[in-house]
Formats: C-alpha cells, sequence, structure tokens
C-alpha cells in the first residue's frame, strides 16, 4: 500500500478527477490524500476517503512537501498548469524540488500518471 498524494490546479481539476475515476479500481488499495480542494472534489466525486491538508494557496502544497522530506509520502501525482501563473509559484516549485531531493515519482500530467499507477513497481 501506497501514500498517494494528489494536487492539481484549477484548470487541471476536471482532468484529475476523470483521471481518478479511471484508476478508481487501482487508487482505491491505496492511501490518498492531497491539497485541500482536489482532496475534497476527489473524494467526492470517487466515494474514495482522500486526506486533506490545506488548499494548495494556502500552504498545502508546502505541507505535502515536508510529508514527502518525513518519508510519509510515496508517491505525488500534480497537475499543474502549465499555461498560467500561479500566486503560490514558489511552492510549487519547492515542492518538485524536494520530490526530486527524496526520490519520490511525481506525475506532472496524464501519460506520467498512467505509467506510474500502472507500473509493477506501485505494489513493490
Ligand atoms: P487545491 O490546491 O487543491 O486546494 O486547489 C492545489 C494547488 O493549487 O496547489
Amino acid at each position: 500500500m501506497k501514500k498517494i498524494a494528489l494536487i492539481a490546479h484549477d484548470n487541471k481539476k476536471q482532468e484529475i478527477i476523470q483521471w481518478a475515476k479511471e484508476n478508481i479500481s487501482i487508487l482505491s488499495k491505496h492511501e490518498l490524500c492531497g491539497t485541500g480542494t482536489t482532496a475534497k472534489l476527489v473524494s467526492e466525486a470517487t466515494g474514495m476517503t482522500v486526506k486533506r491538508y490545506l488548499s494548495g494557496p494556502l500552504g498545502g502544497d508546502q505541507q505535502i512537501g515536508a510529508k514527502i522530506a518525513e518519508g510519509e509520502i510515496d508517491v505525488v501525482v500534480f497537475f499543474w498548469d502549465p499555461l498560467q501563473a500561479q500566486p503560490h509559484d514558489p511552492d510549487v516549485k519547492a515542492l518538485l524540488r524536494i520530490a526530486v531531493v527524496y526520490d519520490i515519482p511525481i506525475a506532472t500530467n496524464e501519460m506520467t500518471a498512467n505509467y506510474i499507477v500502472h507500473s509493477p513497481l506501485l505494489d513493490e
């Protein structure tokens, strides 16, 4: 069982909801968490339990980054919006950085997320 964090910027929320629905049989075997709004929307749309951190712009990305540093997160699915500036851009960058520091798989688009959840490594 892996701990998987879900984060999506506003223009990517529908995409992550759809992706979570498509992969519910896999995701439901793992422990999910996410930034506030993403966690709420995914949970409502799929019925899965998704632990909620703060909303991203209010510190949620930093909370998830801290959990990575503590060894509490195994995989991140982070659909960030490459076409719109974010008020919390430094937090976004920090999260990407800390995921690399701790060698955490971090999917920043749907295809990569699919490769990760379908990898046999997810069950190791
Ligand atoms: P949210 O945060 O899920 O609370 O919208 C995502 C983000 O913008 O980092």
